[in-house]
């Protein structure tokens, strides 16, 4: 039995990975989950899972969490940030799924390194954030970082277990291919982009995600997101990773090495398969998704990426390459614009404009420390705020 603390347990992956671990049972124990506000859901699912710790980021919602669990007696019920940064270390976990959304995952999937527990890495935020910092620690802490991202945990198994360093090294690999599906407005008139509604950006093609990872497909901020990332994942130099547009979903990224061979994982749009492959790593499991049928599935596209349709994943190339706190502040700065676009503050297209004026109205400095992070995190977050009350609101 592996001890495994769930955070962000109420979202889309942390809702897939209870549904995988409720097939395996005997191998995995639930010792926490946690949740940001949604209170009542944190209940159900508590009470399904008898975690150890029940875990309510906001701290307003406490008393109600308690109330509702207050018959379970063996649930330790706990609340605020604080508490939920080291729940890995309260929980005393082995496994931790790292699937809180954003920034807000950054403290909390550190600590787990910091315990040198097995993380599973969802939170791709933290890692564009704070990846020197972040891998850092990985080494010093002798944790293992496991990719549940669908295309790093494909590369990740097209790797064969070996670091994309060591192969590069070696002079074995010529590049990594991320693949995209362009979301939904791959084919949408390019005039048509500054109308579109939060709604219509929510509802991607092929995938069910929460809101923030839909509107940054959209957006495609997500393959850039996910561009650095794999940077950090595979320390794989950014001229070494391509991205290219597979509509369909089926080929969740691939590896070409020095012989001409190019290794791609297939499978079904189903975030179950990757979660099951890192929980069960080296090992499989069953994850519960059907499996592809190839004759539904008998066409692979691939076309090459319009960088004037999606502005962002240059952006994310550039702060990637320019280093220092520029990532952070493209993360920061991309969140505050999600989250204004999908409260129809401001349009669809004035997402990445934000994100452009806040890089170029902030110094970038050499960042450290997980302090400075925050610092950073923190000013651009007031810096896109400012933008989009004095520029972009109508
Ligand atoms: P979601 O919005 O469905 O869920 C987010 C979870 O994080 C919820 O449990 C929520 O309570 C928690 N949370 C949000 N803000 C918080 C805060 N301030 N403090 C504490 N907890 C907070 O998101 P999701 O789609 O499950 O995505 C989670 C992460 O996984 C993201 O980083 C996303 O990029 C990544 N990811 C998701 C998918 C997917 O298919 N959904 C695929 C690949 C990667
Ligand atoms: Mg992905």
């Amino acid at each position: 039995m592996k001890r495994i603390a769930i955070l962000g347990a109420t979202g889309s992956v942390g809702k897939s990975t209870l549904d995988v671990i409720k097939l395996h049972e005997e191998y995995f124990n639930v010792v926490a989950l946690t949740a940001n506000t949604r209170v009542e859901e944190l209940i159900r699912l508590s009470i399904v899972h008898q975690p150890e710790i029940a875990l309510i980021a906001d701290a307003s919602k406490l008393p109600e969490l308690k109330r509702g669990l207050e018959k379970h007696k063996n649930i330790q019920v706990l609340g605020g940030v604080e508490a939920l940064s080291s729940v890995a270390e309260s929980a005393n976990a082995e496994l931790v799924m790292a699937a809180i959304v954003g920034a807000a995952g950054l403290e909390p999937t550190l600590s787990a390194v910091k315990q040198g527990c097995r993380v599973l890495l969802a939170n791709k935020e933290a890692l564009v954030m704070s990846g020197e910092i972040f891998m850092r620690e990985v080494e010093k802490h002798n944790a293992t970082l496991l990719p549940v991202d669908s295309e790093h945990n494909a590369i990740f198994q097209c790797l064969h277990g070996q670091s994309a360093q060591e192969k590069v090294d070696n002079q074995l690999i010529r590049r990594l291919i991320l693949t995209a599906s362009g979301g939904p407005f791959l084919h949408k008139p390019l005039d048509d982009l500054s109308k579109v509604t939060p709604q219509e950006a929510c509802k991607h093609p092929n995938w069910e995600m929460g809101r923030k990872i839909s509107v940054d497909s959209a957006t495609m901020m997500n393959k850039g997101l996910e561009f650095i990332e794999a940077h950090w994942l595979f320390a794989m130099e950014p001229d070494r990773i391509n991205i290219v547009i597979h509509p369909q979903s089926v080929i969740h990224s691939m590896v070409e090495y020095i012989d001409g061979s190019i290794l791609a994982q297939m499978g079904s749009p189903d975030m179950r398969i990757p979660i099951a492959h890192a929980l069960s790593w080296p090992n499989r499991m069953m994850s519960g998704s059907s499996p592809l049928d190839l004759m539904m599935n008998n066409r692979l596209d691939f076309l090459e990426l319009d960088a004037r349709r999606f502005p962002c994943v240059e952006l994310a190339k550039e702060v990637l390459v320019e280093g220092g706190a520029a990532p952070a502040i493209l993360n920061a700065a991309n969140e505050i614009a999600v989250d204004a676009f999908l409260s129809n503050q401001i349009g669809f297209t004035h997402i990445e404009q934000v994100i452009e004026d806040t890089l170029s109205s902030y110094n970038n400095d050499s960042v450290e420390s997980l302090e400075a992070i925050k610092a950073v995190d923190f000013k651009a977050r007031a810096v896109a705020s400012q933008l989009i009350m004095k520029e972009y609101t109508e």
